[in-house]
């Protein structure tokens, strides 16, 4: 089949490469770079085992702490809360109900489960240049003995996720450059960190051209739509035919599905990062911690300090003192810690209320399929969204349920 696939992130890379070795005419379609979106920023952990979604019952209580804190893990602009406000009802809603989290959590641990696997499979000989298998962990300088995180643990116990507590000897032995203040820690032997964002996705999109794959920079604005089809993508240079399409557009995904009619729930949980070029150390581990909801990945070139929850227009100008925040707290962990030459990066985590994206048809289009809405795990979940949508576009079933994926949820 002809396929264009919109929108050149991870999610869409991933899906366009899956289709070419499915044996499709693909072509990838974006306004600007490939990976320069949301996928460019992150903290490039690639975690099979993460099966918790982000509401969950006993959240709220942490919210009004962070509140209070305006550079904290959680923040709202109060300019946008009327437009976020029913976002954020139905995210409390998703936490308050059990059965819920525990349909969100069977979702993710399915959506994540194959995801080193995968990228083993799609990066060929070129897997370890781009991935570390090294495992994971999160450390908390607290009592980490509270309800949310008493059921993130039953979670991963019940999706048999291997984690492994650690004493701050345990601790200080598996990353001895760390501050020797956490005493809390759990270790996920099974997950991994790109060494690189930008050049995992480039990398990606370079096997995808190798095999003939075309590569547009344009920028999509409609479907023209016969017979409950879409025949052309409308774009602002051109106008180009397909048999099927793939909106991978991140955040842009709930207006172009608006306009195919569907009303999806997204909102911009937009994160920062700093790259420090220079660390003078280097964690010996991708590392988070879970006091102050941040990371620090080991990165090809440098440290890369990733977090935070800023709940506001994807365009709004960002606020770099979140970021200058994140390096205070990371000099915190690391007192060694070398800024020179630090760089700052916001960016948009396309994110839904219960934690899982939309990879499902659209209604007024049967040949367009949505892929988006990933919010803070992209990276992780990409590779089986490609198979999801591989099996949509062939009318085969999908490797795991996807009805949980499904727009009609909202
Ligand atoms: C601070 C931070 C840390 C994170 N850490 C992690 C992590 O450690 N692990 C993890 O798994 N995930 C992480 N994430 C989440 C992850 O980065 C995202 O879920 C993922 O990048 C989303 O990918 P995407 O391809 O859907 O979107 P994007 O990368 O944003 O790609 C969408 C693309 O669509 C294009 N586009 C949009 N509209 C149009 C149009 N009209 N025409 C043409 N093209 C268009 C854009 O130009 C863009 O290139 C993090 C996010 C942030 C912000």
């Amino acid at each position: 089949m002809r396929i264009i696939v919109i929108g050149a992130g991870i999610v869409g890379v991933s899906t366009a490469y899956r289709l070419q070795q499915g044996g499709h005419d693909v072509t990838l379609l974006d306004k600007g770079a490939v990976g320069m979106g949301c996928s460019f920023g992150n903290g490039g952990a690639i975690s099979p085992d993460l099966c918790v979604p982000i509401a969950l019952p006993g959240m709220l209580r942490r919210v009004p702490r962070w509140f209070a804190d305006p550079l904290g893990p959680l923040v709202v602009r109060w300019s946008h809360l009327p437009r976020a406000l029913p976002w954020m009802v139905r995210w409390i809603r998703e936490g308050k109900d059990i059965q819920k989290v525990r349909a969100n959590s069977n979702a993710l641990r399915a959506l994540h489960r194959r995801a080193l696997m995968d990228y083993r499979e799609m990066l060929g000989p070129d897997y370890s240049q781009h991935i570390e298998e090294t495992g994971q962990i999160y450390v908390w300088q607290n009592d980490r003995s509270g309800p949310v995180e008493i059921l993130a643990k039953t979670l991963r116990e019940e999706h048999g996720v291997k984690a492994e507590r650690l004493d701050s000897a345990e601790i200080q032995r598996i990353d001895p450059h760390l501050n020797p203040i956490y005493k809390n820690g759990l270790h996920f032997p099974e997950n991994g960190h790109t060494l690189n964002p930008l050049r995992l996705v480039e990398a990606l999109a370079e096997r995808f051209r190798a095999h003939g794959g075309r590569i547009i920079n344009d920028e999509f604005v409609s479907f023209s739509i016969t017979s409950g089809a879409a025949r052309s993508a409308k774009c602002v240079n051109g106008s180009y035919d397909a048999q099927a399409f793939v909106l991978a557009t991140g955040i842009d995904g709930a207006t172009m599905a608006s306009r195919l009619g569907d009303s999806v729930s997204i909102q911009a949980e937009r994160g920062y990062h700093v790259m420090l070029p220079a660390p003078n150390i280097r964690p010996s581990i991708k590392i988070s911690n879970r006091d102050h909801m941040f990371g620090l990945t080991p990165m090809r070139d440098g440290v890369r300090i990733s977090g935070t929850v800023e709940i506001a227009n994807a365009a709004a100008p960002p606020n770099y003192k979140r970021a200058e925040a994140l390096l205070t707290r990371a000099q915190e962990m690391y007192p060694s810690l070398n800024t020179e030459g630090a760089t700052f990066w916001m960016g948009s985590r396309p994110s839904t209320p219960d934690s899982l994206p939309i990879v499902d048809r659209a209604t007024t289009a049967h040949n367009v399929i949505y892929a988006f809405g990933h919010g803070h795990s992209g990276l992780t979940g990409a590779p089986m969204t490609a198979r999801i949508v591989q099996a949509l576009i062939e009318d085969a079933q999908p490797p795991i349920d996807a009805a949980p994926f499904r727009h009609s949820r909202f």
